[in-house]
């Protein structure tokens, strides 16, 4: 590897990338390499776009402790967000983007390849089928791993056994099994950065805040096209629902509103997918489904 290697982690708040870069650490510090890994939180919550960053160097003490603008890897876990953030941002030429898709290496070439390597793996279907949950980073963490070789993927097993206990050998078997499916392009000699353009939320200046509020409306979420954010939804079965609006009453982005025929319906431009209307729906109408 080289004297310092430098590692971007794209996921949203719940699919453990933060975890995957402190596990990552663990890893390269047992290796004899020096380490370190740090989230870079917003306010938000479960749903909600996530950064993590690695420096991993081969014997040399690490004195930056500033967030990674020019990394040589990125790892993106949920595929969504290539279409909102742009992941590759500052990814040196050379360097490598691991990401998380159910679609053909080809395709996600089309759309996120440049002077990069390019590795895809869906990760998503491994932790659903190992895992039982759409929990992706230990899977990740297999497929990084295959296409970078950072670490020894036999040395990623202690560090995993000690932080899953009972659930260790499973997020294991996701680990090798991502490792196994990854499939990896070499960049194109003389390949471009793709040119694409990002939604950009309108905030309000604070002139137009109501006094007293930090928001334009009742709700921490109705003035900002939140929507994007999510990797799950709430699906309402009509058979099980009883008209109650509890689901509505607990949503903490006030964004579950009454139809006319009185059942009460998500508006997904702003459901984070947090999960809270499922958990409070008292008849088990409400289901999570992934977008
Ligand atoms: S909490 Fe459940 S039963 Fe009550 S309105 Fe919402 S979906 Fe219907
Ligand atoms: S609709 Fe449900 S999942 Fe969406 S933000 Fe509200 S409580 Fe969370």
């Amino acid at each position: 590897m080289d004297e310092l290697v430098e590692i971007r982690w794209h996921g949203r708040g719940g699919q453990g990338a933060v975890t995957s870069a402190e596990l990552l650490a663990l890893t390269a510090i047992r290796e004899g390499k020096v380490a370190q890994a740090f989230p870079s939180f917003g306010p938000e919550r479960r749903g909600a776009p996530v950064i993590a960053f690695n420096r991993i160097s081969k014997d040399k003490p690490i004195r930056a402790r500033a967030a990674i603008a020019e990394p040589d890897i990125v790892i993106v876990l949920d595929p969504g967000l290539l279409g909102i953030i742009d992941v590759a941002h500052g990814l040196k030429d050379g360097g490598t983007l691991v990401v998380n898709s159910p679609r053909e290496l080809s395709a996600v070439n089309s759309e996120i390849g440049g002077p990069w390597r390019l590795a895809v793996v869906d990760a998503t279907r491994i932790a659903r089928d190992i895992l039982k949950r759409p929990i992706v980073n230990t899977a990740m963490l297999g497929a990084l791993v295959k296409a970078t070789g950072i670490v020894n993927l036999e040395s990623l097993f202690q560090p995993l056994q000690e932080r899953f206990g009972r659930l260790a050998e499973s997020n294991i078997k996701a680990c090798r099994e991502a490792h196994k499916e990854t499939l990896i392009m070499e960049p194109t000699p003389g390949a471009k950065r793709p040119e694409k353009v990002y939604p950009v939320e309108k905030w309000p200046s604070w002139k137009e805040l109501n006094i007293g509020f930090v928001v334009t409306e009742v709700g921490s979420a109705r003035g900002y096209q939140t929507g994007y954010w999510k990797s799950e939804h709430p699906v309402r079965d009509n058979e099980r629902c009883i008209k109650c609006g509890m689901c509505a009453l607990f949503c903490p982005e006030d964004c579950i509103r009454q139809t006319e025929e009185g059942y009460f319906e998500a508006d997904d431009f702003y459901c984070k997918g947090c999960g809270i209307c499922a958990r409070e729906c008292w008849t088990g109408a409400v289901t999570m489904v992934e977008v």
